[in-house]
């Protein structure tokens, strides 16, 4: 059991505005496996003043870019020194299969804290050119003030960090408002940046649900908000940016394609795809949920598939033999259920999995991976994000309907493409209207751009380019002559 009583707010602990408190219960067991308080808008009030105050008058966003650095390396050290504990918690919180917490959660979140890092001490802050009549011009990267972030629940420290960290590298404040659904992994996220010991106000962590979200999203303090969620809350928070003309960033759902070409070594696709298609039991953004297989060899890529499906064991997060657990809460399991049906009812047939309860387990917000083939992409269940295990295995003509089938979605954010001509397949991944493809895996990349192409989202983060949304260019002209 962990209990927290207070929120982070301004860089310090603080008892919430208002006495509400969330029992969090394990997706496995069912049971309550902590108590956090819920912020609300008069705490989202508290933080931005505190942030916009460090950001107007403190140091952090005129001091040497290297003290700042120096911070997020000891961000970096007290994160490393718990990721055993905190693998635990985000399985124990969320449902992450463990092995997937260590990799893709935990594993991934210091990878990526390595990564900003490196490219942190190598950012050109401020650099002098040559203007075009012949004068010097001081181009600065400045930061863009105080900065909102709205995060999700299903990789919580992950897409934390993948905020946080450039935004402080750039010199911003920060207010975050975490899913109300994982508030105990991000309140320990809290702990560490404490550690830290960041000057006041420069970082608020507030788990809240979407009316306190949408309170910071409106807030007059805050310059910028950076938002990973669904498309539905995008846009709204989009248009809500809008209207003020705040810069907004976001990062959003998909459905995206793993092609795999007939030149494809069958045996190596079927073992990788799991990490493209069911990491995190199928609740990632970047999931290749659509399986696009030739038709002369689609029977075989069924039975593939299928097989290796019913060969991943599902059950208890926490033990590290399973490969997928529950999903996140009732509403999800009862969402991902529902598309099971409709696939049914639009015609794709059932090959495996099925509404219910999978075989051996009684309680947990539990789902069967399921294997529809004989999709048509027109179909909901090839067109909408499910958020779940269970994929579509689509028939294409050839490769040029492939692509095409690929690129008929209103997302664009994942991919990949398996053959055994490299070359080839990279060929086709350029034809892809998707931010990252991946050839006979996928990966996403620390030191690349990772963002989406159309209803996916627009921004990007990682790699150098991950510390754009938080800086303001200024251009300098010094004299002629
Ligand atoms: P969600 O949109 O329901 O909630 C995400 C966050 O936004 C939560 O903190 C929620 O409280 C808040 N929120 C919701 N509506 C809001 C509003 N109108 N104003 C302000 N805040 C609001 O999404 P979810 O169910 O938590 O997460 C799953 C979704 O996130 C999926 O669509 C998934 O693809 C997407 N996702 C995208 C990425 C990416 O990098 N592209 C990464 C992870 C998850």
């Amino acid at each position: 059991m962990r209990e927290y009583k207070e929120l982070y707010i301004g860089g310090s602990w603080a008892a919430p505005s208002h006495d509400r408190f969330v029992d969090v219960v394990s997706p496995h067991s069912q049971e309550v496996v902590g108590t956090a308080p819920e912020g609300t808008p008069d705490d989202v009030d508290r933080a931005v003043a505190a942030a916009r105050h460090a950001f107007d008058h403190g140091p952090w966003p005129t001091m040497d870019p290297k003290e700042r650095l120096a911070a997020v390396q000891r961000i970096a050290d007290a994160y490393n020194a718990r990721q055993a504990e905190l693998s635990e918690l985000i399985s124990t919180e969320m449902g992450a299969p463990l092995w997937f917490s260590q990799v893709g959660q935990v594993g991934a979140t210091s990878m990526a804290l390595a990564a900003f890092l490196n490219f942190g001490a190598q950012y050109p802050w401020e650099e002098r050119r040559t203007g075009f009549f012949g004068q010097d011009v001081v181009v600065r990267r400045e930061p863009a003030g105080v900065a909102g972030m709205i995060t999700p629940w299903n990789v919580p420290h992950f897409t934390t960090i993948s905020k946080l960290i450039p935004a402080l590298l750039a010199g911003c404040t920060v207010v975050l408002k975490p899913s109300e659904e994982v508030p105990l992994s991000v309140l320990a996220l809290a702990e560490i940046i404490d550690e830290a010991g960041l000057p006041e106000g420069v970082v608020s962590i507030i788990p809240a649900g979407r009316d306190t979200g949408e309170h910071l999203v409106r807030h007059p303090g805050v310059d910028k908000i950076s938002f990973t969620g669904s498309p539905t809350a995008g846009k709204r928070i989009a248009s809500l940016c809008g209207q003020d003309l705040r810069r907004v960033t976001l990062e959003l759902g998909a459905k995206s394609a793993a092609i795999i070409l007939d030149d494809a070594d069958l045996a190596m696709t079927i073992e990788r795809l799991p990490l493209a298609s069911l990491l995190n039991s199928g609740q990632a953004c970047i999931a290749q949920t659509r399986i696009l297989a030739s038709r002369q060899r689609y029977d075989e890529v069924v039975d593939a598939v299928t097989t290796m499906v019913n060969g991943l064991p599902v059950g208890d997060p926490l033990d590290a033999a399973n490969y997928i657990g529950p999903m996140v809460s009732q509403r999800q399991q009862q969402r991902v259920d529902g598309y099971i049906t409709l696939g049914q009812e639009e015609g794709a047939r059932l090959v495996t999995g099925g509404n219910g309860m999978p075989d051996g387990l009684d309680r947990g917000w539990y789902v069967r991976p399921t294997v529809f083939a004989d999709v048509d992409n027109r179909m909901r269940i090839a067109q909408e994000e499910i958020f779940g295990p269970v994929l579509a295995v689509i028939p294409y003509d050839d490769e040029a309907d492939a692509i095409r089938i690929a690129n008929d979605s209103a997302y664009g954010l994942g991919g990949s493409v398996w053959t055994s001509d490299v070359e080839h397949g990279v060929d086709v991944a350029r034809k892809i209207r998707t931010g990252t493809l991946g050839i006979n895996q996928y990966l996403l990349d620390f030191n690349s751009p990772f963002g989406g192409y159309k209803s996916s989202g627009f921004g990007r983060e990682f790699g150098p380019e991950g510390i754009e949304p938080y800086i303001e260019y200024k251009s300098i002209a010094l004299p002629l002559g």
